[in-house]
C-alpha cells in the first residue's frame, strides 16, 4: 500500500471527514466551497479539492493526495509552482482529476497532522480591523495564536506563513480572510476553531427584523431578492453602508460576487442600477438604500452562501473599528488568477452545488 492509500485508511482520516462535514454544514464557519482541510505524515498529505464543499467530506471523495516532500521543497525554494498544489499530486493516486485546493501550500507550511481552514465569521470581523494583530494577541495568545496580514492565497500566503509560526503556533487568524487551526487530530482542532470563534464573536445586540421592500419587477430583469435578514438588514444601516462602499472585505466575496457591493442611487430605479452594476468589473450585489439587497434570480449556491455571509460578517463588526480592505490590485489579482477561474467554472457546472 503508497503512503497516500495509507494514510486514507487511517481511522484519523475518517474523523477528517467527519469534522470537515460538521463544519462545511454550519455558515458562520464555511460558505459554498470556501474553507478547508488536510491529514498529513510526513511524505503524504490528503487534502480537499479546489471547488468541492466541506459538507460533502462524508458522502463524496473531495480529499486530493498531495506528494508533501515535493511540495514543501518547491516552498521552500520558491518555485512558482507551488502557488497551487496541481503540479504535487502523484500519478495515478487522482482517479477523479481533482485539482488541490488553492489553499494546499498553507496547510503544507503549518506543520500539524491534521489543519482545518474555515472563513468563520466571527474571525473574519476581527481580521478585518486595522489592529487585528492586537486584538489576536490580547484575546488569543494563549492557544498559540498568530496573525498574519493579508496575502494572496497561494505561494506568498504560504511564505507569510511561514515567517510567523514557530512549533507552538496552533492558530492563525489569517487578515481579511479566515481561521486556521492545527492539532494532532480533527477533534482537537475543531475545538480550537470553536474556542477562537466563541472567543472572537461579540454580542450581536437585538436588530430588528429587516424586511426587504423591492419591486415585484426585480423578476423581469433577472434579479431577486436575498432573503437573509442579517443581509437585507445591510440597506437599512446607512452607517454600514458607508462601510461597504470602502471595497471588498475577504476574498471569496470577490471570487463569487464581484469586487464590494453595488450601492444605487436614492430613487434608482432597478433597471438602470442593474444595468450599471454588471458593467465591468461585475457586481452582483445590489444594494437598494432603505429597500434591501438584490443578487441575480439565478445565483449559485455558492453565491447565494456568500450573499448571506456579508451580513454576517457586518453583523459582527466593531462599529469603532477602523477596518482594512482589498486593494484594487488584491481583487485584481484574484480575479485574473487562473486558479481562482477553475473555482468559478466548477461553479457554474451543473454539478456545482449538488
Ligand atoms: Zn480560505
Amino acid at each position: 500500500m503508497n503512503p497516500y492509500q495509507s494514510l486514507r485508511n487511517t481511522p484519523a482520516f475518517a474523523d477528517l471527514c467527519r469534522t470537515s462535514a460538521r463544519l462545511g454544514r454550519d455558515p458562520l464557519q464555511v460558505q459554498g466551497p470556501g474553507g478547508n482541510a488536510s491529514l498529513k505524515d510526513d511524505t503524504a498529505m490528503l487534502v480537499k479539492a479546489s471547488g468541492t464543499w466541506l459538507s460533502d467530506a462524508e458522502t463524496e471523495d473531495i480529499m486530493v493526495p498531495v506528494d508533501l516532500r515535493r511540495l514543501r521543497k518547491a516552498l521552500k525554494s520558491g518555485d512558482p509552482e507551488a502557488d497551487n498544489g496541481a503540479a504535487f499530486v502523484p500519478e495515478g493516486e487522482n482517479p477523479g482529476g481533482l485539482r488541490p485546493s488553492i489553499e494546499t501550500s498553507v496547510h503544507a507550511v503549518f506543520d500539524w497532522p491534521v489543519v482545518l481552514h474555515t472563513h468563520c465569521v466571527a474571525t473574519i470581523a476581527t481580521a478585518l480591523r486595522a489592529d487585528a494583530g492586537q486584538v489576536v494577541a490580547e484575546r488569543l495568545a494563549d492557544l498559540g495564536a498568530a496573525f498574519v496580514p493579508y496575502t494572496k492565497p497561494g505561494l506568498a500566503l504560504a511564505q507569510a506563513i511561514d515567517a510567523v509560526t514557530g512549533p507552538e503556533t496552533r492558530v492563525l487568524v489569517l487578515g481579511n480572510h479566515g481561521l486556521a487551526a492545527g492539532a494532532e487530530t480533527a477533534g482537537e482542532a475543531e475545538r480550537l476553531v470553536r474556542e477562537v470563534a466563541g472567543r472572537l464573536a461579540p454580542a450581536l445586540c437585538g436588530q430588528e427584523r429587516a424586511v426587504p421592500d423591492l419591486p415585484q419587477s426585480l423578476g423581469d430583469h433577472g434579479w431577486r431578492a436575498v432573503d437573509h435578514p442579517a443581509t437585507t438588514a445591510l440597506a437599512f444601516d446607512p452607517g454600514m453602508l458607508g462601510r461597504l462602499r470602502g471595497g471588498s472585505f475577504y476574498p471569496d466575496h470577490v471570487i463569487f460576487l464581484g469586487p464590494g457591493v453595488f450601492v444605487a442611487d436614492p430613487g434608482e430605479p432597478a433597471e438602470a442600477a442593474f444595468a450599471r452594476a454588471t458593467a465591468e468589473p461585475q457586481q452582483k450585489l445590489v444594494v437598494f438604500p432603505g429597500r434591501g439587497v438584490a443578487m441575480p434570480a439565478d445565483a449559485s449556491p455558492a453565491m447565494q452562501a456568500m450573499a448571506r455571509c456579508l451580513g454576517d460578517v457586518a453583523q459582527r463588526l466593531d462599529p469603532e473599528a477602523a477596518l482594512t480592505r482589498l486593494t484594487a490590485e488584491d481583487e485584481a489579482e484574484l480575479l485574473n488568477w487562473d486558479a481562482e477561474k477553475y473555482r468559478q467554472t466548477l461553479d457554474r457546472s451543473p454539478a456545482a452545488g449538488a
